[in-house]
């Protein structure tokens, strides 16, 4: 229910009740209020960003979903054409091959929150120019300040490089607990469900970095 519709129930004096698991606006505090406020106007921003060109192909801007508290942030590359046509990451075959992956240490997406460096597809799905990612990624540095994560899964290559600014192969990058950013939080690197869809074989090496994300939690 939004706050809106609270506060006119409340002016008429009808009580607000809502589910277990939630709080009606009145008896929410300040801080929560105000983490969400920093949301909204995060995924406004977001949603009208016209910094690079991806605005002009983009067909919707893929903001990120899940647990704004949780433990876990996973964090791709950009999205692609399935992710381009419903907003949201991680949606298509490779997708719906994280979700399994997911799966395998007992978790949901909704138990996580997926977002990626860019926020618009690159068109063909080509790799993300330095330039997009210098200017994307000020939104995804504000996403991990508000989330907190206990620790981030970057997965595959191209956010493996931004986020630990190297070029190595994630061949080598993987199977090691970084320290990401001042807030030194653990990062793992694993593959990318698009590559596993295509070398099915490594997909039990990803099982062990996600036993390993399991491990440090
Ligand atoms: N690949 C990514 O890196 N991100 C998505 O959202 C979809 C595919």
């Amino acid at each position: 229910m939004s706050s809106l519709h609270e506060q006119y129930l409340e002016t008429m004096g009808i009580q607000v009740w809502c589910s277990k698991n939630c709080k009606p606006t009145s008896m929410k505090d300040e801080k929560t209020l105000g983490t969400e406020k920093v949301w909204a106007e995060l995924e406004q921003q977001v949603s009208s960003c016209t910094l690079c060109d991806l605005h002009k192909t983009r067909r919707n801007v893929v903001f990120g979903v899940g647990n704004k508290d949780a433990d876990i942030l996973i964090i791709g590359e950009a999205p692609g054409a399935t992710e381009d046509a419903q907003g949201k990451p991680f949606v298509g075959r490779a997708g719906l091959l994280l979700d399994a992956m997911l799966a395998t240490i007992g978790l949901h997406r909704d138990d996580v929150f997926i977002a990626n460096i860019l926020k618009c597809r690159p068109p063909n799905n080509r790799d993300p120019l330095p330039r997009e990612v210098k200017l994307c990624t000020p939104y995804l540095q504000q996403q991990i300040a508000l989330i907190k994560p206990k620790i981030i899964m970057a997965v595959g290559r191209i956010a493996a490089h931004f986020l630990l600014n190297t070029n190595q192969s994630l061949g080598r990058l993987r199977g090691r607990v970084y320290s990401y950013g001042e807030q030194k939080i653990p990062l793992l690197v694993t593959y990318h469900p698009a590559y596993l869809l295509r070398s099915p074989r490594e997909k039990a090496k990803a099982y062990q970095d996600l036993l390993r994300i399991q491990e440090i939690l």
